[in-house]
């Protein structure tokens, strides 16, 4: 189910459009103000955002600004009819589109399902940053270097190769197998010992050596990597 976000002051328009998405089979978050809308843009993660211009305190410019630098939300701006300049600006700003007000709820409701579509597949974050982080650990997969604040550490290939593995999938259990046919390839399949040789040698050059847990054991089924504070 997709999840759009409402930004709108006005309480009865708000409800209205709840309602509307509500019965289109969209599950519905409200913020009533700029503030609100970038906090909920961030913990409930909606497909699209319909966006009120004219909000109390941060205004509706400035949200989709903001919005913009971090991700490619999908955003449908509401503009009052004779406002050419906030309608230019918000475009300028990056909605995607723009309906006045008034309209009709038919014609919002089609511009949602086109900018839903529109929506690029989200990139798959272990594939495509070039700089992992965790905590104050670094790993940079162009110049395949690895600081611990500004500390270059000395890596083998392999050690770099594991621990880019472990870091692009954060907080998630690996098996042993998995590391080894990930890292090492099928032609070390079965030998997993090799996988507890560098989580060793990895833990003497991380966690022992800056006090830190960072690549955790999880019994019957490998390591994560978790970055704490010792
Ligand atoms: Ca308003």
């Amino acid at each position: 189910m997709h999840k759009i976000l409402v930004v709108e002051d006005e309480k009865k328009i708000a409800r209205y459009l709840q309602l509307e998405l509500t019965h289109e089979g969209y599950a519905v978050e409200i913020a009533y103000d700029g503030r609100e809308a970038l906090e909920k843009h961030e913990r409930e993660k909606p497909d699209l955002m319909v966006l009120d211009l004219m909000l109390p305190g941060l205004s509706g410019i400035e949200v989709c600004r903001r919005i913009r630098q971090k991700d490619g939300l999908p955003i449908i701006m509401l503009t009052a009819k004779d406002d050419v300049s906030d309608k230019v600006m918000g475009l300028d700003m990056g909605a995607d589109d723009y309906m006045t007000k008034p309209f009709a709820i038919e014609e919002l409701l089609a511009r949602i399902r086109v900018a839903l579509k529109r929506r690029p597949a989200p990139p798959d974050e272990a594939q495509s940053a070039h700089i992992l982080t965790s905590g104050p650990l670094t790993l940079d997969r162009d110049s395949r270097s690895v600081h611990w604040n500004q500390e270059l550490i000395q890596l083998t290939k392999k050690e770099f190769d594991l621990l880019e593995h472990l870091m692009a999938h954060q907080n998630v259990a690996l098996s042993r197998d998995d590391l080894l046919s990930k890292v090492w390839g099928y032609e070390y399949s079965g030998d997993t010992n090799v996988v507890d040789v560098y989580i060793r040698y990895l833990r003497l050059k991380l966690d022992d050596h800056y006090h830190v847990k960072l690549i955790h054991t999880i019994r019957g089924v490998g390591y994560l990597l978790k970055y704490e504070e010792a």
